[in-house]
C-alpha cells in the first residue's frame, strides 16, 4: 500500500489560508513528515469539508523558488546567498545605523494576519519594547481595520458576537458585500446546513456566486450601502418595528432616530438605484417580529472609505432590532486571513497586546510586568497606520521597511506609488517564504522563513476559536520559523536578554496568555496546546475563574456591552460621496474582489500549486457587461487596455451580466490591479478603499 494510503501517523492543523479556520488532519510517514492531508470530520467548524486551497496545502512548501538562505544584495545590486551570520550582522548595522541618524521614527515593519500570533507579538515586542522603533502595521489593515473600528466604537472592545452555529439557525441572512460562496466556500457549506429554510440575502452591486445561489439580490449602486442601511433603520423606526428591550440597551437611540429622518426611502433611491418598494419590503424583511436575522459583512464593506459607518450601520440594525446576544443573530464580520483575529488581540501589530492598549497607562504597566520589560519601553504613542507609513517613506521620514510575510507590492492600494517609493528607502528586508514575490524582488536583504506545516503556533479564527498548526515538515536549507529568526534578531541587537522568555511558541503562548487576564478576551483558562485540541479549539473569552462549557459560544446574551455604560452605542453620519466617481474621461467604475475559491490573495503561495493553477486563469481577466461590450465592440477573449488616473493593465475580456452596465470587475489575484486602484482610505480606520474607483476601457 503506498504511504500515502496508509500513513504512520496523523497530526491536526488549522489551514493557513482563509479565517474560516477549517481543521486538517495530516497525515505522516515513519520520520514524522506530512505526505498528504484530508479535512477533519470532527472539528466543529469544517466539519469534514475543506474548500481546494486546504486540500491543496502541502503544494506550496515543495516550490523550487522557495527561499533556503538568506540573500544579501552586493554592490552591483545582485542577491547572493550569504549565512544567518552574515545576514544578521546588515540588519542590525544598517537599521541601527538609520536609528542613530534620523531617530525611532526611521524604521517601520509591516507584517501579516498570516503567521501565528506568538510570532506576530514577538514581531511586534521585539521592534518596539526591544529595537526602540515606533511604527508598525499589517496587512490586516487591508483586511479587518473596518470591523476592528466599527466594533471598538460601539461595543467597547473588538468583539465579533457570533459563533458559526448562526450561519445554521438564522431565519434571515444578510450578506453584505460578502461572496462567501467563494471567498469562506466551507461557511456558505454551513449556510446550506440550515433547516429553517431561511430568506439569504445579498447586498452588492455585483450578481457574485453567492447572489446567483441567493434567495434574493439585492442590486444596488457602488457603495450605495450606507444610504440603504440607513433607510432600512428609518422605516424600522417609522413603522414602529424595533425591540423596545434592546433599544434600552443602546447609547444614542434619539439622536439616530432623529438622523434617520433624512433616509427615507424615496430619498435614497439615486444613492442606491433600489426603488421604494424595494427597500420598504426589504427594511420588513430584516425586522419581522419574531424571526431570527443575522447580519455578515466582509471585504464589500471593510474595503470602502465609509466602511466603519457601514459596519456599524449593520450593528444598529441588529441592536434596534433585537438581534443580536441570540441563537441565529448577530451584527458578523467574517475575517479574511487566517489570524486576523490573532493579529487584533493577542499581538502587537499596532499599539495592542494581549488586549492591551498602549496609549492607556495602567494598560501599558501590566504588559510591562507580564512581558518582564522596563514599562519605559513601551511606546505611548499609536503607530502610523500602514498608509501613514508609507506616506511618511515618500516624505523621506522613513528610510527602512522591513517586510514579514506580506507582498505589499502587489496588493496595497495604487502599487505603483510603492515602486517609486523603492527608490526612496535605504534598506529593505523581506523576511518570507519565497524569494520570488514581487516585494522580495526589490529588497536587498531576504530572509527565509519556514512556512504553515513547518512550524507550530495559534491561530484564531473568525469566531474567535483558537486552533493550533504543527511543524510537519522540515523548512528547506537553512530557512527557519519566524520565532526563530525573532530570536536572533534580539540577540543580534544586543536585547536578547529582554527576550530569554520567549525560547518557543509554547512558552510564549503561555506568558501572552496571562496578559489576558481581566480583559473581555481573557484565555486564562486555556492550559496550552494540548488542552485547544483536544476540546476542538476554544473560543475566547475562557477565563481560568469560571471557565464557560459549550464550544459554540457567542456574546452579550446577557445585554451587556464592553463601554463604561455596559450599553452599545449608536454611531453614525452621512453618508460620503465616491472618492473618484466615473466621467467622461473614465466613464466606468471598478470593482475588485476574489475572483476563486481555489486562488489566495496574491497567489504567493497558491500560485505554487499545479491544481490550484488549473482551476483559475493565469491571464488577468475582466468582466464587462454585455450592453457594453456590444456598445464598445468588444468580443470575449479579445485583450483590452484598463487605465485609471494611475496607471493601466492588459486584460481578456469576460462578457456577462454579473456586473452591470457603466462597471467593470477584475479580480485582485493579478499583481497589475493595484496599478489601477484609488488611494482613498476610511476615516476611522484607515483601510483602503480597493472597491470602487473611476477607469477607461479600450481594445489593445
Ligand atoms: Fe477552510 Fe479557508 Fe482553508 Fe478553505 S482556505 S480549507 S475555507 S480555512
Amino acid at each position: 500500500v503506498p504511504k500515502r494510503l496508509k500513513p504512520a501517523s496523523t497530526a491536526t492543523a488549522i489551514c493557513g489560508y482563509c479565517a474560516t479556520g477549517c481543521q486538517l488532519k495530516l497525515h505522516l510517514d515513519d520520520d514524522g513528515r506530512a505526505i498528504n492531508l484530508s479535512p477533519q470530520a470532527g472539528y466543529p467548524v469544517n466539519l469534514g469539508m475543506a474548500c481546494p486551497k486546504g486540500w491543496q496545502a502541502l503544494d506550496p512548501l515543495d516550490s523550487p523558488d522557495r527561499a533556503t538562505t538568506p540573500l544579501l544584495r552586493n554592490e552591483h545590486g545582485e542577491m547572493m546567498p550569504v549565512g544567518w551570520a552574515e545576514a544578521m550582522d546588515a540588519f542590525v548595522s544598517r537599521f541601527k545605523n538609520l536609528q542613530e541618524k534620523l531617530g525611532r521614527e526611521s524604521v517601520a515593519f509591516l507584517s501579516t494576519g498570516q503567521i501565528p500570533f506568538e510570532e506576530m507579538a514577538f514581531l511586534g515586542c521585539l521592534f518596539k519594547f526591544g529595537m526602540g522603533f515606533i511604527h508598525g502595521d499589517a496587512n490586516t489593515r487591508q483586511c479587518m481595520a473596518t470591523a476592528v473600528t466599527a466594533y471598538k466604537q460601539a461595543f467597547g472592545f473588538d468583539a465579533p458576537p457570533y459563533t458559526y452555529g448562526d450561519l445554521e439557525e438564522s431565519d434571515v441572512i444578510v450578506l453584505v458585500g460578502s461572496n462567501l460562496c467563494i471567498a469562506h466556500p466551507i461557511l456558505w457549506q454551513r449556510v446550506m446546513r440550515n433547516k429553517r429554510s431561511p430568506r439569504i440575502i445579498v447586498i452588492d452591486p455585483r450578481a457574485t456566486e453567492t447572489a446567483q445561489a441567493a434567495t434574493q439580490h439585492v442590486r444596488l449602486k457602488p457603495k450605495g450601502d450606507l444610504a440603504l442601511l440607513y433607510s432600512l433603520a428609518h422605516c424600522i423606526v417609522r413603522d414602529g418595528r424595533t425591540d423596545a428591550a434592546w433599544v434600552e440597551r443602546t447609547e444614542g437611540f434619539d439622536e439616530f432616530a432623529a438622523f434617520l429622518h433624512d433616509y427615507a426611502p424615496e430619498r435614497v433611491a439615486e444613492k442606491t438605484g433600489l426603488s421604494v418598494e424595494e427597500i420598504e419590503s426589504l427594511a420588513r424583511t430584516v425586522s419581522e417580529p419574531g424571526k431570527r436575522v443575522s447580519w455578515w459583512w466582509t471585504m464589500g464593506v471593510n474595503q470602502s472609505y465609509e466602511g466603519v459607518r457601514a459596519a456599524q450601520a449593520m450593528i444598529n440594525l441588529a441592536l434596534i432590532t433585537g438581534n443580536i446576544g441570540k441563537p441565529g443573530t448577530g451584527a458578523n464580520s467574517i475575517t479574511g486571513q487566517c489570524n486576523a483575529m490573532g493579529s487584533r488581540l493577542f499581538s502587537n501589530t499596532t499599539s495592542m497586546v494581549g488586549g492591551h492598549d498602549f496609549s492607556d497607562a495602567a494598560h501599558r504597566e501590566k504588559v510591562a510586568a507580564g512581558l518582564g520589560i522596563p514599562v519605559e519601553n513601551i511606546p505611548s504613542d499609536y503607530s502610523l497606520a500602514y498608509d501613514q507609513i508609507l506616506a511618511a517613506a515618500e516624505e523621506g521620514k522613513i528610510k527602512g521597511l522591513w517586510i514579514v510575510a506580506t507582498n505589499p507590492f502587489h496588493s496595497w492600494i495604487d502599487s505603483g506609488r510603492l515602486a517609486e517609493l523603492r527608490e526612496k528607502l535605504d534598506f529593505i528586508v523581506v523576511q518570507d517564504m519565497y524569494h520570488t514575490t514581487e516585494s522580495a524582488r526589490v529588497a536587498d536583504l531576504v530572509l527565509p522563513s519556514a512556512g504553515w506545516g513547518e512550524k507550530d503556533g495559534c491561530l484564531i479564527n473568525s469566531e474567535r476559536r483558537i486552533g493550533t498548526v504543527k511543524k510537519v515538515r522540515e523548512a528547506p536549507g537553512i530557512a527557519l520559523s519566524d520565532f526563530r529568526i525573532f530570536r536572533l534578531i534580539a540577540h543580534a541587537w544586543g536585547c536578547g536578554d529582554l527576550f530569554a522568555r520567549w525560547t518557543d511558541p509554547e512558552a510564549a503562548f503561555h506568558f501572552l496568555r496571562d496578559l489576558t487576564k481581566d480583559r473581555p478576551c481573557d484565555i486564562t483558562g486555556v492550559e496550552g496546546y494540548e488542552m485547544i485540541d483536544r476540546l476542538g479549539g476554544i473560543q475566547w473569552p475562557y477565563p481560568a475563574t469560571n471557565p464557560p462549557s459549550g464550544n459554540e459560544r457567542r456574546l452579550f446574551e446577557d445585554g451587556k456591552f464592553f463601554t463604561s455604560s455596559g450599553r452599545a452605542k449608536l454611531l453614525f453620519s452621512p453618508p460620503a460621496e465616491l472618492p473618484e466617481a466615473p466621467d467622461s474621461a473614465y466613464p466606468f467604475t471598478l470593482l475588485t474582489g476574489r475572483g476563486t475559491s481555489s486562488q489566495w490573495h496574491t497567489q504567493t503561495r497558491t500560485g505554487k500549486s499545479d491544481i490550484l493553477r488549473k482551476l483559475y486563469p493565469q491571464e488577468a481577466y475582466v468582466e464587462i457587461h454585455p450592453a457594453d461590450a456590444a456598445r464598445l465592440g468588444l468580443r470575449e477573449h479579445e485583450m483590452v487596455t484598463i487605465c485609471s488616473r494611475r496607471g493601466e493593465m492588459r486584460a481578456s475580456i469576460y462578457i456577462a451580466p454579473t456586473v452591470q452596465p457603466g462597471q467593470l470587475f477584475l479580480p485582485m489575484h493579478y499583481p497589475e490591479v493595484n496599478r489601477l486602484t484609488h488611494p482613498s482610505y476610511d476615516p476611522h480606520s484607515r483601510q483602503p478603499n480597493y472597491k470602487a474607483c473611476a477607469v477607461a476601457i479600450s481594445k489593445t
